[in-house]
């Protein structure tokens, strides 16, 4: 078995070395969109399969790693955040990793194991976890049971607890070269500005089009390519319930980045197939408006999701882009 994606061989072949002397927690870092949780469940079989070749690869024929591939196995947890229905009635994906679940993961690293084996937990994003699960967390990383191995799949290991991180050996996995994975999204029918919109990330590519963002993508940046000229009030209430928050933020700010980049006189980098509208606004922006909205976008990525009036965001944003020509 290979790495899951062509970009991922070294991270890959490192991880198998390190089955002879394995540390009791491996942290997996880097962006998102470039396969860190297909490696560490990759690993995980790997670590879970009971007749692995002499280069550390999973067999995919044992009943450890029949008991994987069918997400059943004993002795594996995976702890991620989970769907659950809020008291309005809707289904929503949880923010943090409870308590509740980081206690059930030490419960379950106490016992004995099924298979006599090694015994796997993966947590992922570990920036979901709070204090409280984190806290939990911590004392079985502190003094682990035996054979029990934790791997913690983090996009921002800055906001980790420094007690957490410093209890884990830390792997950083980057963005791939941009040529390799310009040819390998070729492979998948995607092109380059697919994989300048994912900022680099190639798996971040694939997602966006499979939830079909470049038709509102289109829309929405050739409304902006008007600068001053575009109509806020009738925007707003045309995307306010289309447009999904954390989408309309990723678009508006990179959009600025993008433009504060133009009127620096520097390359666009997340849409250069805008790179002609980018360049007649970035003469047009004034500066310090431009810097100031660019600065709120980018605080306000913390409230995304908050239940704000949404056509008022809109509309005041638009606004204040306006403002900036
Ligand atoms: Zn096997």
């Amino acid at each position: 078995m290979a790495a899951a994606y062509p970009w991922l061989t070294p991270i890959w072949t490192r991880l198998l070395s390190m089955r002879q002397r394995l540390p009791h927690a491996v942290l997996l870092a880097g962006p998102q969109g470039v396969g860190k949780v297909e490696l560490a469940k990759d690993w995980a079989k790997s670590l879970l399969c009971e007749k692995p070749g002499s280069d550390g690869e999973a067999c995919g024929h044992c009943e450890g790693c029949h008991w994987f591939e069918a997400g059943t196995h004993p002795d594996f947890r995976h702890l991620t955040l989970i769907v659950k229905e809020n008291r309005e009635g809707e289904v929503k994906l949880a923010t943090e990793i409870s308590v509740e679940q980081a206690r059930e993961a030490v419960e379950f690293v106490q016992l004995s194991t099924y298979r006599a084996g090694r015994r796997l937990v993966l947590v992922e994003p570990a920036e979901a976890l709070n204090t409280a699960s984190a806290n939990a967390l911590l004392k079985v990383l502190e003094e682990p049971p035996i054979n029990t191995v934790f791997a913690l799949v983090s996009h921002q290991p800055r906001q980790l607890l420094p007690t957490l991180l410093s209890r884990c050996h830390k792997l950083v996995i980057g963005l791939p070269a941009w040529e390799d994975s310009e040819k390998w999204l070729k492979s998948q029918g995607l092109d380059e500005t697919a994989l300048a919109w994912a900022g680099g990330a190639p798996l971040t590519a694939v997602a966006d089009r499979e939830e079909g963002q470049e038709d509102l993508r289109a829309e929405v940046l050739k409304a902006l390519s008007q600068g001053k000229d575009l109509d806020a009030v009738a925007l707003a209430e045309n995307w306010y319930r289309r447009v999904p928050p954390k989408l309309w933020h990723r678009m508006t700010y990179r959009w600025l980045l993008d433009l504060l980049a133009s009127h620096l006189g520097g390359k666009v980098r997340f849409n250069p197939d805008f790179s002609t509208e980018l360049a007649r606004l970035g003469k047009q922006a004034k500066r310090p408006d431009l810097l100031n909205l660019a600065q709120e976008d980018m605080k306000s990525g913390r409230w995304v999701d908050h239940p704000l009036n949404r056509q008022h965001v809109l509309e005041a944003w638009l606004t204040g882009y306006r403002q900036v020509f």
